[in-house]
């Protein structure tokens, strides 16, 4: 990565370890950036990876932030994101985050329901304050081609469109400000996403609601799958911005987002897993490696129907000219816990690496960590050609940090020191 030979990363930073390369964001952000309608901001929704480093690369690069809990809000701010950059959305917001929100100013708090609008009104009132509120709309229609669609049907997410026609109520210290509209992720058909901004487009203007702000949501897409291509953001923009001039045109003060997770940071992340031991069972070859499921749930299809494999790739040098098919495993006691079913690799040896490709969103944070007492694995940005550790790996004595152990379940252990071995020290490798 940009020069830097993954064997060195993992020596330096031991594995498993998620990589990031600074490079991959900047040519991500700015491709997009350079062919989309200028009034089009890009706000990077922190869901997808909140490292803060990461954040911050890409408040560097021009992007602003959608934040769903408070410590995403807290990341934003310290990446250097101001509160007028920040949009904060997201079901079942605490009393503490939109009372942060506020503190912060946020350029909008994106209310989510009614009951949610009367909260954030008692909040302001109480700080002498007048809320900037987006209101998430949950539409009447949907639009296929996305693979988790939001709208239309019931959801927990948003103001069903149909409340829309009848007065919300009055709240004296709620200044509504526009709306916000997410439709799905994962979308890898550019028509798809021009019609959804189209039509959201289309709703904002058929309501009685300021439009200080409109948010359109995003769910861009990135292939990871045979079969799948990525967005063309030359085709993609050739029909959103042509949208966003005609929008313009009617409302020439309207602020215009679009929030954008995976799309920005998939691409940038290598997860780099060492194989721990190779073995045969009834005639198919097995790399057990140390890194699975807890860190990278996407990669082992979790969730999924089908397994299908993202892109891996051998990072060590081929032992020989020939290709073998493997089953990439990892150390969780679970069948499941498969990185890369049938995946042709020269032959492996113990010591190799091998890294699982466009791993830059929804890996860590969106795995179940603690399986195992694995805990998280240690992040780095490669940012011109310097590697930076963005996060430290978890310790066994950090998980057990946060445990309470009975006093009188060992009292009669004490003397033996049984329970007093110290394997805290080091990462959990
Ligand atoms: C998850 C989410 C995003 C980011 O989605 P991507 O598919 O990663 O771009 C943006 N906005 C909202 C409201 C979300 O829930």
């Amino acid at each position: 990565m940009q020069g830097i030979a993954y064997a060195e990363l993992a020596a330096e930073f031991g594995t498993p370890l998620y990589v990031y390369d600074a490079d991959v964001l900047a040519r991500q952000y700015g491709s997009l950036r350079a062919l989309l309608h200028p009034d089009l901001e890009i706000f990077y929704s922190l869901k997808a990876n909140p490292n803060v480093s990461v954040t911050a690369a890409l408040r560097a690069l021009g992007a602003c932030a959608e934040v769903s809990s408070l410590t995403e809000l807290l990341t934003a701010r310290q990446a250097g994101v101001d509160g007028d950059d920040i949009v904060f959305v997201g079901p079942g917001k605490s009393r503490r985050e939109l009372q942060a929100a506020l503190e912060e100013n946020v350029h909008a708090i994106v209310c989510e329901s009614v009951g949610e609008l009367a909260v954030v009104d008692e909040l302001a009132r109480a700080r002498n304050q007048v809320a900037r509120v987006m209101l998430r709309v949950n539409p009447g229609f949907t639009v296929r081609g996305s693979k988790l669609t939001m709208g239309g049907r019931p959801r927990q997410f948003g103001i069903d469109e149909d409340l829309l026609r009848r007065p919300l109520g009055s709240y004296g210290a709620v200044r509504l400000t526009g709306m916000h509209v997410y439709l799905g992720t994962r979308i890898l058909d550019e028509d798809v996403i021009a019609e959804n901004v189209r039509r959201i487009f289309e709703l904002a203007e058929r309501h009685d609601v300021p439009l200080e702000s409109v948010d359109v949501g995003g769910g861009l897409g990135v292939a990871y799958f045979d079969g799948e291509r990525d967005l063309d953001p030359v085709v993609l923009t050739r029909l959103l911005n042509p949208l966003v001039d005609k929008f313009r045109a009617a409302h020439p003060d309207t602020r215009l987002i679009m929030e954008l997770g995976r799309y920005l940071v998939a691409p940038a992340g290598v997860y780099v897993v060492r194989v721990r031991d190779v073995k045969t069972s009834m005639g198919q070859r097995f790399a057990v490696t140390d890194g699975g499921t807890h860190h990278h749930m996407a990669a082992v299809g979790m969730g999924s129907f089908v397994k299908r494999n993202f892109p891996l790739r051998f990072l060590s040098a081929p032992a020989a000219d020939e290709s073998q098919i493997w089953q990439v495993t990892g150390p969780l006691c679970t069948p499941n816990d498969v990185l890369g079913k049938n995946v042709l690799l020269p032959p492996v040896q113990v010591g190799d690496l091998i890294g699982v490709l466009r791993s830059g969103a929804y890996g860590p944070t969106a795995s179940p960590g603690l399986f195992l007492g694995h805990g998280y694995p240690a992040e780095v940005l490669v940012l011109d050609g310097q590697a930076h550790l963005v996060r430290e790996a978890d310790r066994p004595a950090d998980l057990l940090r946060r445990q309470r152990l009975v006093r009188t379940l060992t009292a009669g252990l004490h003397q033996s020191g049984l329970h007093r071995r110290d394997d805290g020290g080091g990462p959990v490798r």
